[in-house]
């Protein structure tokens, strides 16, 4: 039963002239009743069958011949290579099985002509039928190079001996603010999901000193942009010890170490769906500058942009910024009147916050968040006091500093923004399998 031979293995030469059994799925179909054309694809290639009435016999004819688009078959035949066919070889069929039919009064409704117009699957009819989408070449690209981005993070983080840790979701308090927090009834108490890993993770701080996790984060987004989700994966690290600008290291070193990996594993993907991989280098092989909040803010200004001293930069703003950086930017120092409590003051200037956020180029803009932490009980206290939070939901948080706090920081990576800045994508939307925004919780 279990498959033996991948598409792709056929295209690269494995099997010439073997007769072999492929498992797969109908691409494109064609031909007349005396010869049939079948693009067959699984999830490695597509490869062109040919099969002739006269060689394979009515029945198996009859079968092919009755196989819609998606149907799922069983194919046998000798492999010819050929430099005139799509991929430089095809199936001469010597015999065919339907495993999965399609019935010709629900045909797929993923036609050619709908994912042309779609500009990337963005429709509402190809949203709608989100679950049949992920069988096109485009979104199988996408899901492969998201896969390859996981896998990467994970291997940052490992090699440099951190432990992966786990937070709970469900949770008592705001680490983002209020106004994005979803809250779920919790048997007769109200509980929320989580923004972020990073209050639990601050907790094991102590015990594990540098940890990692890739898990979803939750945020009532209202408006909806081209990068923001209500359910996002979010890579989150945290490391004791460390300064803003150690953290930031480790920032450009996962980001330049993920756009190496999708250089070395997805080359082909990333070619098919139109991505410049020379972009991709670039990423890859050049130290990411830094600039302080305030600089950005002149420059912002320098450009007619209608911004202030104090505000967070937004997407409207990062997005002017960044359009002309040529490799990906950290912004330092935003002012202290922006951020919450945990980020950590300027020793040197109460002003600012020891902060950064990492801007992605090509006026994506922001990729990470993190800095380093407020560390001191004295000084967690006196700035939840200022900031008018409850002390009483943090309590944990707070004892992180009763009991030998240290100096300590860390980030946030949103991995659907990595993948969708990377894959060169419109939208988030398209590198996440199921995506839920303000509008939309189905398929
Ligand atoms: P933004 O200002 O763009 O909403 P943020 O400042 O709220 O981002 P952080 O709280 O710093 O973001 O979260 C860390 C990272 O998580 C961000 O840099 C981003 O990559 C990612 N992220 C945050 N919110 C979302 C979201 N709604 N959808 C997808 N990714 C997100
Ligand atoms: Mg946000």
């Amino acid at each position: 039963m279990a498959k033996e031979i991948w598409i792709a293995d056929v295209q690269s030469g494995a099997h010439d002239g073997d007769e072999i059994e492929l498992k797969g799925w109908v691409k494109r179909t064609r031909g007349s009743n005396k010869i049939r054309f079948v693009v067959l694809r699984d999830s490695t290639a597509t490869i062109q069958c040919v099969a002739k009435r006269d060689s394979i016999g009515d029945e198996s004819f009859e079968e092919l011949k009755g196989a819609l688009i998606e149907a799922s078959l069983e194919i046998r035949g000798i492999v010819n290579p050929d430099d005139r066919a799509p991929g430089g070889h095809e199936l001469i069929v010597t015999s065919v099985r339907v495993v999965g039919g399609v019935r010709p009064d629900s045909p797929f409704p993923i036609t050619e002509s709908a994912m042309e117009s779609a500009d990337g699957g963005e429709t509402e009819f190809l949203l709608d039928n989100r679950h049949l989408y992920l069988r096109t070449s485009r979104m199988t690209n996408m899901l492969k190079i998201r896969s390859s981005v996981f896998g990467a993070i994970h291997s940052y983080f490992r090699d440099l001996d951190f432990t992966e840790y786990q937070a709970p979701n469900f949770v008592a308090g705001a680490v983002e603010g209020g106004s994005t927090l979803f809250e779920v009834p919790y048997f007769g108490k109200k509980a929320y999901l989580t923004q972020s890993w990073q209050l639990y993770a601050e907790a094991a701080m102590p015990a594990l000193e540098r940890l990692y996790t890739i898990a979803p984060s939750f945020r009532a987004e209202k408006s909806r942009t081209r990068r923001h989700l209500t359910e996002f994966w979010h890579a989150e690290m945290e490391v004791a010890w460390a300064s803003n600008s150690e953290i930031m290291n480790h920032g450009e070193g996962v980001v330049r170490h993920i756009a190496k990996r999708l250089l070395n594993e997805r080359e082909n993907e990333l070619n098919e769906i139109g991505r410049d991989l020379d972009l991709l280098a670039r990423y890859a092989d050049n130290p990411y500058p830094r600039m302080r909040y305030d600089e950005a803010i002149e420059t912002l200004q320098s450009m007619n942009v209608d911004v202030e001293w104090g505000q967070d930069l937004d997407y409207s703003k990062e997005k002017v910024l960044t359009q002309d950086f040529d490799v990906p930017h950290f912004l330092t120092h935003y002012p202290k009147v922006a951020k919450p409590f945990y980020h950590r003051v300027d020793p040197d200037d109460e002003k600012y916050v020891l902060c950064h956020d990492l801007l992605a180029p090509e006026g994506y803009g922001e990729i990470i968040g993190g800095g380093e932490r407020t560390w001191s009980e004295e000084e967690i206290l006196a700035r939840i006091d200022e900031e008018g939070v409850p002390r009483e939901p943090y309590q944990f948080y707070i004892d992180t500093r009763t009991y030998g706090g240290v100096p300590h920081g860390g980030f946030g990576l949103g991995v659907d923004r990595v993948c969708s800045w990377l894959s060169g994508a419109e939208h988030i939307r398209e590198v996440i399998p199921f995506p839920r925004d303000s509008r939309r919780v189905t398929p």
